[in-house]
């Protein structure tokens, strides 16, 4: 082993090639090539193989990663593939967008003094292999069984445990009320980070495992959830959490102030080939206009590099902390500055300037104060600071909010956190209300692919724990 691996003393690391800026301007094809093969084997070969792997402590799906990393050095792909797919349902599609540098990659022993293992390219390259060479096959359970589970929400939550309970041969079917699967996967997150025909490619691998999709369904309003408990012997709520935050201040309610998840989708339809007339619009179209997007995190992240997509005339991030104490990943902002946004630190909205539609945002500087007693620090406004910035489009990403799921499924017994989201027993992942689970984001609050995908998994298992249980139990009746 030693002599294939452990390459990371004379052995720099590489990242797959990135587009330059100028030309990924001009389309919303991902930033980054796929290694080829010998790349792969050469990058995977610096893992030193650590007794007590921190990457996998650090991942939150526990992937066995210095394994899988060993087996592509040995160029002994399909089998890197079984073992990566054992503990991920889309691996390919979290070594696209996990924030490496905070999970797996940022705890790489090798990181001191010798850049981490590119954990999340090998990860990627294995299962795009994968899919070239027809190793990745439908869901075939071993045996069916009757019980039928239904899932509201097909996003990674809801497609995780749909994928873990139809291997255990259990009826299932998703419902959506979009009219594609992959919830934020496809709506949100733009196409350079994510290319949709890796979303589209995975909702056809369900569909031929004979997992069932039921789109365009409003659960709560066309269809009543009352309706989908009488239908299946389980429900499993993974519905994420879609309530913009808003803005205070003069002026904030002037057109042409949007909210990002809504700028977001309609550029991602109008990249998957629809017909979008609050693009055509010219509403949510930053061609020719100054915009200024408000927020730190992913999402401002996403809706200041479309716009750069979109041909504004400028794009400025206004963000009330620094670039240290950002929520976003460091590598996107890196790759956001690379495109030429302008980043306005320390800084945040006061007014919303114009008649009816918004011409500018007067803004103040902040600047930070003392740790409260969760270690973050205060942000004071400095007096007397005030500036302007021109703005034709203003997008608003300041973060999301639950619904109110209790009202919108018409069932007062659901029970809600301090916080909004769905109160679950944390080893059963039922709700207050019996036979109905819960998963993902509207548990969690606005989270990450990953954590998704694992709540979605272990949500299945407890699914699963509870009928094998029950099933037991009458046989020893
Ligand atoms: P979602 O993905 O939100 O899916 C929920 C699904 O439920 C949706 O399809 C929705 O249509 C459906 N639904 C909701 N209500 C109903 C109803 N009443 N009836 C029927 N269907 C319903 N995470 C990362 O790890 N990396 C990133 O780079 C990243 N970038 C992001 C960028 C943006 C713009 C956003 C908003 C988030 C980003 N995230 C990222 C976070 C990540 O996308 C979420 O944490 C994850 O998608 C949550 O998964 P989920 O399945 O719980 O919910
Ligand atoms: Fe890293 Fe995410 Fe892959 Fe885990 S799932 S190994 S955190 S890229
Ligand atoms: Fe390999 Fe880094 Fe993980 Fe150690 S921490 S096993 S070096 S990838």
């Amino acid at each position: 082993m030693a002599e294939r691996m452990l390459k990371f003393t004379e052995l720099a690391q590489q990242t797959p090639n990135k587009r330059a800026a100028t030309q990924r301007r001009e389309d919303f094809a991902e930033i980054y090539e796929e290694f080829e093969p010998p790349q792969a084997e050469a990058q995977a070969s610096r893992c030193s193989q650590c007794g007590i792997p921190f990457c996998a402590v650090n991942c939150p799906l526990g992937n066995n990663i210095p394994d899988w990393l060993k087996l592509t050095t040995e160029g002994r792909l399909e089998e890197a593939y079984e073992l990566s797919a054992a503990t991920n349902t889309f691996p390919e599609i979290c070594g696209r967008i996990c924030p490496q540098d905070r999970l797996c990659e940022g705890n790489c022993v090798i990181e001191k003094g010798f850049e981490s293992v590119t954990i999340g390219a090998v990860e990627r390259y294995i299962t795009d292999t994968a899919f070239e060479k027809g190793w990745v096959k439908p869901i075939r359970p071993a045996q069916e069984r009757a019980e039928s589970i239904g899932i509201i929400g097909a996003g990674p939550a809801g497609l995780a445990a749909a994928e873990a309970l139809r291997s255990q041969g259990y009826q299932v079917t998703v419902y959506d009320r979009h009219d594609r699967v992959g919830g934020l996967l496809i709506y949100g997150i733009p196409g350079f980070k994510l290319e949709k025909e890796i979303v589209l490619r995975r909702w056809k691998w369900l569909e031929d495992g004979g997992i069932k999709f039921v789109l365009n369904a409003d659960i709560g309003g066309a269809t009543s959830f009352a309706s989908l408990r009488k239908t299946h012997d389980a429900v499993l709520v993974a519905t994420g959490v879609y309530k913009s935050r808003e803005l205070g201040g003069p002026g904030s309610g002037l057109s042409g102030i949007v909210p990002a998840l809504d700028y977001l989708i309609t550029s991602n339809r109008k990249g998957l080939g629809d017909a979008v007339p609050e693009y055509e619009s010219g509403h949510f179209n930053a061609a020719g206009k100054n915009v200024v997007v408000i927020g730190g995190g992913d999402t401002a992240m996403d809706c200041v590099r479309t716009a750069v997509r979109q041909h504004a005339k400028s794009v400025t991030c206004l963000y009330r902390r620094d670039k240290q104490n950002m929520p976003g990943s460091l590598r996107e902002v890196g790759n956001a500055e690379d495109e030429g946004v302008t980043f306005t630190w320390l800084s945040a909205p006061e007014a919303f300037l114009g008649d009816d539609k918004v011409t500018g945002v007067r803004a103040i500087r902040m600047h930070l104060g003392l740790p409260d007693a969760s270690g973050r620090q205060s942000v004071d406004a400095i007096e007397g600071s005030a500036f302007t910035v021109p703005a034709d489009l203003v997008i608003k990403a300041l973060g999301f909010d639950p619904e109110d799921l209790p009202s919108a499924f018409n069932e007062p017994e659901l029970k809600l956190t301090h916080w909004g989201t769905l109160k679950t027993n944390p080893k059963t992942f039922e709700t207050a209300l019996p036979g109905v689970y819960a998963a993902g984001d509207i548990v969690r609050g606005a989270s990450l692919v990953v954590w998704a995908i694992r709540d979605g998994r272990d949500a299945a298992a407890a699914i699963h724990h509870q009928f094998a249980h029950s099933a037991h139990a009458q046989a020893a009746e």
